[in-house]
């Protein structure tokens, strides 16, 4: 039985579709009431969502494993406000934890359309995608397997994903995705009235799936700085095949420079706040995955 649900925006403060979501929700509350459980918002990073900053210190999104939180040395502005979170969400991984559900909403300035980015393995957390699946055949899902250890924010709780929107540059609103988005999350609490109630939902026996496999690095120079940038064909070809020798960069001077490896599918291709964390597109493995009944 999932009893609370939070719904969070804003934990980039940069990406204002989760901001402005969550700011219409908390002024029309009735539009997330559903019966059997209770839904809260939560504008996460007050003071970068009020500089139209992904962060001030450090990225909240990256802050949540158990060893930061219970680390009372670090006391950069997110790491301490990942503490306060914790205490109102969480805490993690404790057995009776305040929310048994995390939305966390995100933009990305990748052409990744609606996505989810899902790291729980939890059952409901599945039958919820397969759901959402369902309603929204357009949206791709992600499994996120870069960490060892759980950081992002839907880690608090029991059950929980991100909602990955794009293209959307930084600090913009963009109407039709901000429309998808707010429709995906009243998909989601519907389904978990429907999962409450113990409604019959006629849900597909497996998803498909893109799995995380690697991270792709720009090319760079001795000193770390970029020498490349994507490929002109590879840009927007997010959810795409990419194969032996395809091109991947474009050098400075012109030069492309192929891919190799694995045929494997780019997602996350050129977004901007990657370039400090050192990729500049993922690679994915497209599988099917059968649902826990
Ligand atoms: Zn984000």
């Amino acid at each position: 039985m999932i009893k609370n649900v939070a719904i969070t925006g804003g934990t980039h403060g940069n990406e204002l579709t989760g901001v402005y979501l969550v700011k219409k929700w908390q002024k029309n509350p009735k539009l997330i009431k559903r019966n059997s459980f209770k839904t809260i918002t939560k504008l996460m990073n007050i003071q970068a969502i009020k500089e139209i900053r992904r962060y001030i210190d450090q990225d909240l999104n990256r802050s949540f494993s158990l060893n930061d939180l219970s680390n009372d040395k670090l006391d950069t502005y997110e790491a301490k406000l990942a503490k306060e979170i914790n205490i109102l969400l969480g805490k993690k991984g404790t057995p009776n934890p305040n929310m048994d559900f995390i939305v966390d909403l995100h933009t990305t300035t990748a052409n990744m359309g609606l996505s989810i980015v899902v790291s729980n393995e939890n059952p409901t957390t599945w039958r919820a995608i397969a759901y959402l699946c369902k309603m929204e055949p357009k949206l791709k899902v992600y499994r996120w397997r870069g960490d060892i250890e759980k950081t992002f924010v839907d880690s608090i709780a029991p059950n929980g994903f991100a909602i990955e929107v794009g293209a959307i540059p930084q600090g913009v609103l963009r109407a039709d995705l901000f429309l998808q988005t707010e429709m995906l999350v009243y998909h989601l609490l519907d389904f978990i009235e429907k999962e409450n109630k113990k409604e019959d939902i006629d849900l597909p026996n497996e998803i498909e799936i893109y799995d995380h496999e690697k991270l792709v690095d720009y090319p760079r120079d001795r000193s770390g700085d970029i020498v490349a940038m994507v490929h002109q064909d590879r840009q927007d070809k997010d959810y795409t095949l990419i194969k032996e020798n395809d091109p991947l960069f474009l050098s400075l001077d012109g030069e492309t420079i192929g891919y190799s490896g694995e045929h494997l599918y780019t997602l996350f291709v050129n977004e901007s706040a990657y370039y400090e964390k050192g990729f500049a597109m993922t690679l994915a493995r497209k599988r099917r995955v059968s649902l826990v009944k």
